[in-house]
């Protein structure tokens, strides 16, 4: 039978919620139990593909093509377990299934409602991952408790658990206990409101995971046990860390935590082995091979979130190659207003990331020509890759005016055409190329080299494509493809045949690499950067 735990927050939102469930998501792992996560989000877009990344941070991508939450990629990145089209429900997508069975009436003579229909319809969601092999299914509930858009998912929770009974489930409440600094004390006020509010409607938490700037003292941990009903070894500490979000599980096994939930779960705790992942902290926090320093050129780089995986990923470059990956985040629009050559000066490589819209498309490439031209090493991902692809006609081949189709409909040289199986569709949600597609690899290329393997399989996110009709006339110029779909009508990675690294991609990479196994074309491509570092 499949264990759950469900997480919930308190007080304010942003408290790492997903990075918390991650973690003991690793710890349970490591302890020998199979586990699934999952996050429910009370917001009505049925995925948050529609969204700009300002308003949710990045669109991560699963193997099978869910558009879904980034708190998905720290589930993945921590636990290496897939995630798929189960692992992210939001109201909408609640709400759409409960009315498409309403309209073929599969509710024929009843009202539907919010309780018991849509309650039950979320209890469906939590239940899917009750698999034979799952032994315990994390579910986080998005947004904070008090909010009135999460209240039938507590509700749902609430009842799955009395369903499933005391010792299968478990309740993990992350809440604030903030530092007054004019009082110069710790106030558990808040988290006991929070866990308040949780009481009347019917959710006692088992355990508070209290996130926080300080260390706790015994006497706050206490109080908070009393107030909020307790056991005082459940009330655990999740003060900042000192170094990378990958230091949560260890600070948290350190309080025993894992042990808890497993004894509340009434399960056996087997020895936890966090062997290799201490060795990937130790040389992600003191690596040997120096530094090396990335630009990453993108159009929502005032907010962290939007290239979550990206820079998660340069970072996991580093680990691999023991060198600490500094990040310089420049805003596209800025290249344009004050040039490549002054942003961009020092670096050792550059990386442009994926997008929509034509907002900061020539900073992007102006930053490309600057890294082609000073052979500096080059990692384009998706859109980074058309616009290497725009750079090299408009520089090298004399299209002055080439361009996406996304950009400028009306240009003379289409050089990332619309995609063929695109035309016909007219909704806009989850309507891209989406999920995992296969690739080959040119032998000798680079991307070989990095994948040390001529099949590959990455996730995509696109409606646009390099457009054929130019292969060969860029070919004659020196670009190389490197990477085609296995009908050869895609393309997939380009190079460039005289310069020592410069390697774009029309799939997104960066969602499959993790701190224990950096993606191989961001380990090659950080390796290149420090090798150009050490020439200069
Ligand atoms: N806007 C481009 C397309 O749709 C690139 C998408 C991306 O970078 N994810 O093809």
């Amino acid at each position: 039978m499949t264990k759950h735990i469900f997480v919930t927050g308190g007080v304010v939102s942003s408290l790492g919620k997903g990075l918390t469930a991650a973690s003991i998501a690793l710890l349970m792992k490591q302890r020998g139990y199979r586990v699934r996560l999952q996050k429910l989000d009370p917001y009505l877009n049925v995925d948050p593909g529609t969204m700009s990344p300002y308003q949710h941070g990045e669109v991560y991508v699963t193997i099978d093509g869910a558009e879904t939450d980034l708190d998905l990629g720290h589930y993945e990145r921590f636990t290496g377990i897939d995630c798929t089209q189960e692992s992210n429900f939001t109201t909408g997508r609640i709400y759409s299934s409960v009315i498409a069975r309403e309209r073929k009436g599969g509710y024929l003579g009843k009202t539907v409602q919010v309780i018991p229909h849509i309650t039950d319809e979320i209890k469906n969601a939590i239940r899917s991952l009750d698999q034979d092999d799952v032994d315990i299914a994390i579910t986080e509930i998005g947004g904070t408790v008090g909010d009135i858009e999460s209240l039938p998912f507590l509700e749902a929770i609430r009842q799955h658990r009395q369903e499933i009974g005391h010792e299968n489930g478990l309740f993990m409440h992350i809440t604030l206990v903030p530092y007054l600094k004019a009082a110069g004390e710790m106030k558990t006020k808040p988290s006991q409101q929070s866990v308040g509010i949780l009481r009347t409607i019917g959710i006692i938490p088992d355990m508070l995971i209290c996130r926080c700037e300080h260390h706790m003292e015994e006497e706050h941990k206490q109080k908070l046990a009393l107030f909020c009903n307790v056991d005082r070894s459940l009330v655990i500490e999740e003060k900042d860390v000192e170094h990378s979000i990958y230091e949560v599980p260890v600070e948290l096994s350190k309080q025993n935590l894992d042990i808890y939930v497993l004894e509340k779960l009434n399960l056996h705790a087997h020895p936890l082995d966090m062997k290799n992942w201490k060795a990937m902290l130790k040389r992600l926090i003191t690596p040997s091979n120096g530094e090396t320093e990335i630009a990453v050129v993108g159009k929502y780089i005032s907010l962290r979130d939007s290239y979550k995986s990206i820079y998660e990923a340069l970072t996991h470059g580093g680990i691999a190659n023991n060198a600490k990956v500094n990040i310089r985040m420049v805003e596209s629009e800025d290249i344009e207003k004050q040039g490549a050559e002054k942003l961009l000066e020092g670096i050792d490589g550059l990386l442009v990331p994926g997008g929509f819209g034509h907002r900061g498309i020539d900073g992007k490439v102006d930053a490309i020509r600057f890294a082609r031209e000073n052979k500096l090493p080059f990692l384009g991902i998706c859109l980074g890759m058309q616009c290497a692809v725009i750079e090299f006609a408009r520089n090298l081949c004399g299209m002055k005016d080439a361009n996406s189709m996304e950009f400028n409909p009306k240009t003379e040289h289409p050089v990332i055409d619309f995609m063929e199986e695109q035309k016909k569709i007219t909704d806009m949600g989850g309507t891209m190329r989406l999920g995992s597609y296969p690739c080959n690899l040119l032998k000798g290329s680079k991307a070989a080299e990095a994948y040390g393997g001529l099949e590959v399989n990455e996730r995509h996110r696109h409606r646009y494509e390099f457009n054929n009709k130019y292969r060969e006339e860029m070919a004659g110029k020196g670009m190389v493809f490197s990477g085609l779909s296995p009908d050869e009508n895609l393309v997939e990675l380009i190079e460039l045949k005289d310069h020592p690294w410069f390697v774009a991609c029309q799939s997104h990479p960066e969602f499959q690499s993790t701190p224990l196994k950096a993606h191989p074309l961001f380990r090659d491509f950080i390796a290149a950067a420090m090798k150009g570092a050490t020439i200069a």
